[in-house]
């Protein structure tokens, strides 16, 4: 059998980018997907030079994976990055996400500011939910995570906090929420969200137009190590299955269809659109954004523990920051 030959080189190709029509041997694939982050990162100005990004990692296929695009990135545009990870104290799966961010983070020479709720804050994520007796432990854990991040990108005073949502992971989000017709929701499904100084961060995700598929065969021919583990509190849910394979189904008719769909939406909710956060108010507790006179991480952890956790993650924050990650702008 013949093999099919790479578009820029005579070794085989390993995969088909059918939505560029391209197929591509390993190097080119991985210079192909780091290309097209960049061309993300320009599109939607999300970084420029000197800027100082926190970059949120889990350990999973794709925060892994966008850790090393974002490593030679930061040297092509000129900015630096700090790892955040945060430890949710969820037995096993926790433990070895932390070990593989760790290790990658000593191997690249990247800062890493790890944030472990059971021993900074005194309170693991399986106790918090027990505790609230709740059963939406994965919009808890969102609650937890969002707030984090948001405190850490605030005390570090980096210009913005990156996550590593792909297109697909956005396209069900949006899909989800027109079904439901939650508008506060859509409308913050864009890629970036201008912050306010000191209550809320900038938030952006520089790989709004990558494939889950892409940064998944990206990671692996790389060889990276991360953490296939499912999460065990994870609760697939029908819905959002039905939704993926509706996409999914577009796409195979019509290559290209959820980039030009996400495009499309973004110029709709562009930056100059966005309604701005600063009517919002401030929590009367810890200070950062909240719509109400408590924010939900404040209320949710007096409920659980009978003291409010914010301004706790402020002071662990705060306390690990000065030695990470305050640096000096490049330019
Ligand atoms: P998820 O909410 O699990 O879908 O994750 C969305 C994004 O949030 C990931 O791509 C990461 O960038 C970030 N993230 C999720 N879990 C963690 C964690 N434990 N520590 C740091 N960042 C995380
Ligand atoms: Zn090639
Ligand atoms: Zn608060």
């Amino acid at each position: 059998m013949v093999s099919v030959k790479c578009r820029y080189c005579d070794r085989p190709a390993v995969t088909i980018v059918r939505y560029a029509k391209l197929n591509l041997c390993t190097e080119h694939f991985s210079e192909f997907i780091e290309s097209r982050v960049e061309e993300t990162i320009k599109r939607y100005r999300m970084i420029k030079k000197g800027d100082r990004v926190v970059l949120a990692v889990s350990g999973g296929k794709d925060s892994v994976g966008l850790m090393y695009i974002m490593n030679s990135l930061s040297k092509r545009i000129g900015f630096s990055y700090t790892v955040l990870h945060i430890d949710l104290g969820i037995d096993e799966y926790s433990r070895r996400s932390r070990k593989v961010v760790e290790k990658h983070c000593r191997e690249l020479g990247i800062d890493c500011i790890v944030i472990d709720l059971g021993i900074d804050l005194g309170f693991t994520l399986p106790q918090f939910v027990s505790k609230l007796r709740t059963k939406r432990v994965c919009s808890l854990c969102g609650i937890v995570k969002r707030y984090i991040m948001n405190a850490v990108a605030l005390e570090t005073k980096a210009d913005s906090i990156a996550t590593a949502h792909h297109a697909d992971d956005i396209l069900v989000y949006l899909f989800k929420n027109f079904i439901l017709q939650d508008y506060t929701f859509l409308k913050k499904l864009v890629p970036v969200s201008i912050g306010v100084e000191e209550t809320v961060a900038t938030k952006i995700r520089p790989m709004y137009e990558i494939y889950e598929r892409d940064i998944a065969l990206y990671t692996i021919l790389k060889g990276l190590e991360f953490v296939d583990l499912e999460c065990p509190f994870k609760n697939v849910k029908g819905f959002e299955e039905s939704i993926k394979k509706f996409i999914d189904e577009i796409e195979n008719r019509a290559p290209g269809t959820k980039i030009s769909m996400l495009r499309k939406y973004a110029k709709t909710f562009s930056l100059d659109r966005q309604e701005k956060s600063i009517d919002l108010g401030r929590c009367s507790i810890c200070g950062l954004i909240s719509q109400k006179d408590v924010c939900t991480f404040c209320k949710l952890t007096e409920k659980a523990f009978g003291q409010a956790k914010g301004s706790l993650v402020k002071e662990i924050t705060r306390s690990r920051c000065t030695t990470y990650c305050v640096k000096p702008h490049l330019n």
